[in-house]
C-alpha cells in the first residue's frame, strides 16, 4: 500500500511528457524561461534548441532535454534555481497563452494528468494526494482510471487564504467534494508567520465540525526555508503551525535538522520576530528549562523594553557559536515534544530537502531526530517529475541512512496510509484499505 502524501501536480510531470507538450506548442514563452535561467544560473541553457531538434526527429534530444529539465544535486543551494527550472512546466501552458480559453486549460490539465497517472501506476502506488489549484478539481475529480486512489488538496495563498476559501468551501460541499480532502499552504514562507493563520485555521476547524463528511485537512509547508530569521524563531514557527491545528507539516526541516550543520554564523531577523520569540520563551520557560534551555526572564523583559522603542521592521542580529547551536538543539527537543502532542504529522521529502533545503549531509537530515523523538512522519517525494525520483527511492533513502532497514520501511508505508488527509480528519478509517 504505497501512499504519496505530498505531491504538487505539476511537479509530477515527467520530462518526456513535458517535452512532448513543448514540441507541440506554438506559443512557448521561451524568452521568459531563458530570462529566469540567466538570472538564477548566469547562463541560458540550450533547452529551446534541444526541443527544436526533438521536433525534427533527433533521437538524442529527449535524453538531453531530461538532463536540462531535472533539478539535480549539483543544482542545489538556491530556491531561485529550482524556480527557474520549474518554469519550464509553464512555458507552454494555456495560462500563458492569451488565445487559450478555459477549454484549452482543462484539456492541458487532463493531458498532464494522464501522464502522471500512468507514472503513478508504474510506480505501484495505491494512493496519491495531489496539491492543485481550485480550477483543476472539476477536471480531475472523475477518478484516476487506474488502480491508484486519488485525493486532492487545493493550494491557498498564504498572504490571504480567505479569498480562495469561499470557492474551496463550495467545491468541498459540491459534486467534486468527495475527492477533495485537504487544503495546502506552500510558496514563499518568509514574512508569513503561522500565527497569522490562527484565525483561518479556526474557521477551517469550524467548517470541519459542521461538515464531518467533507472535512479538510490543513497541509502546511513550514520550516523549509528560513533565511530571514533566527534558528530559534524558525523552530517556534513549526511548533506554532502544529499547535494552530495543521494536520500535516511540509518538511519542517527546522524542527530536526542538526544545528551544527550551519556552523558558527550570524543571522538577522525583524524586531517583530524577536519580540514574538521573547514572548514564546517567557510562555514556555518551564518546558524549555526542562530540556536544558537557558531562560532568564528578567533579562528577556529588559530586552523587550529596549525593543519597544524600535519599529517592527528594524532588525536584530543573532550570533551562533557552538553553545548557542547546542541550545537550539535542546529547543528542537522541546518543540518536537509539543508537535508530537499536537497530533501533527510531518512530511519528510529527502530529495527535495537535499536539493531545495540544502541538507546535503545525510547525517544532518531531520529524520534522525524525528525517529529518536517519536515524532510521527510520512515519506513523500514532493516533485518527483522535476527531481527524477520515485516514492520507493525516497523510502530507500530514509531506510538506508537511518539504518532502519525493511522493518522501518514497513512502518513508514503503514504511516503513509494511516496519515492520509481523509484519515486525519476522521472522514475515513485510519487502517484498512
Ligand atoms: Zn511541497
Amino acid at each position: 500500500m504505497l501512499s504519496e502524501s505530498h505531491l504538487h501536480f505539476h511537479g509530477c510531470v515527467r520530462p518526456k511528457d513535458l517535452l512532448r507538450r513543448l514540441a507541440a506548442s506554438d506559443h512557448a514563452l521561451w524568452d521568459w524561461y531563458e530570462a529566469g535561467m540567466a538570472a538564477a544560473y548566469g547562463a541560458v541553457p540550450p533547452t529551446r534548441q534541444v526541443v527544436e531538434r526533438y521536433r525534427r526527429g533527433d533521437a538524442g534530444a529527449a535524453a538531453e532535454f531530461e538532463d536540462l529539465f531535472l533539478f539535480h544535486d549539483a543544482d542545489a543551494g538556491a530556491f531561485a534555481r529550482f524556480q527557474a527550472k520549474a518554469n519550464l512546466l509553464w512555458v507552454a501552458s494555456a495560462e500563458g497563452n492569451p488565445d487559450a480559453g478555459p477549454e484549452e486549460a482543462a484539456a492541458e490539465v487532463a493531458e498532464l494528468a494522464a501522464g502522471i497517472r500512468a507514472d503513478q501506476e508504474r510506480q505501484g502506488l495505491a494512493y496519491a494526494e495531489l496539491r492543485i489549484s481550485a480550477d483543476m478539481l472539476p477536471v480531475l475529480s472523475g477518478g484516476s482510471g487506474t488502480g491508484v486512489i486519488e485525493r486532492f488538496a487545493i493550494t491557498l495563498d498564504r498572504r490571504d487564504p480567505w479569498t480562495g476559501w469561499e470557492r474551496v468551501r463550495d467545491l468541498a460541499l459540491g459534486p467534486h467534494g468527495a475527492v477533495l480532502t485537504g487544503i495546502d499552504f506552500s510558496g514563499m514562507e518568509e514574512g508569513r508567520p503561522p500565527k497569522d493563520q490562527a484565525e483561518f485555521f479556526a474557521a477551517v476547524r469550524d467548517f470541519n465540525a459542521a461538515h464531518p463528511n467533507r472535512a479538510l485537512a490543513i497541509l502546511y509547508h513550514v520550516g523549509e526555508s528560513f533565511t530571514d530569521k533566527s534558528l530559534e524563531s524558525t523552530v517556534r514557527w513549526v511548533q506554532e503551525a502544529a499547535e494552530s491545528g495543521a494536520h500535516r507539516l511540509g518538511h519542517a526541516i527546522a524542527l530536526g535538522v542538526d544545528p551544527g550543520m550551519y556552523g558558527a554564523h550570524t543571522r538577522t531577523e525583524p524586531v517583530a520576530e524577536r519580540r514574538d520569540q521573547i514572548a514564546y520563551d517567557l510562555r514556555h520557560a518551564d518546558g524549555l528549562r526542562a530540556e536544558g534551555v537557558r531562560v532568564d526572564p528578567p533579562s528577556l523583559r529588559d530586552e523587550l523594553s529596549r525593543l519597544a522603542a524600535l519599529p517592527d521592521t528594524a532588525t536584530v542580529t543573532a550570533d551562533y557559536d557552538a553553545a548557542r547551536l547546542d541550545d537550539v538543539r535542546r529547543r528542537q527537543d522541546y518543540a518536537m515534544g509539543r508537535v508530537r502532542a499536537s497530533g501533527a504529522v510531518i512530511e519528510v521529502c529527502p530529495t527535495s530537502n537535499r536539493r531545495i533545503g540544502g541538507i546535503t549531509d545525510p547525517a544532518c537530515h531531520p529524520v534522525h531526530r524525528f525517529l529518536a523523538a517519536g515524532v510521527p512522519f510520512v515519506v513523500s517525494s514532493d516533485d518527483p517529475g522535476i527531481f527524477g525520483t520515485t516514492l520507493a527511492a525516497e523510502l530507500d533513502w530514509v531506510c538506508a541512512h537511518t539504518g532502519g532497514g525493511s522493518a522501518l520501511r514497513r512502518r513508514l508505508i503503514r504511516s503513509g496510509w494511516e496519515n492520509r488527509s481523509e484519515a486525519l480528519t476522521g472522514r475515513a478509517p485510519t487502517t484498512g484499505a
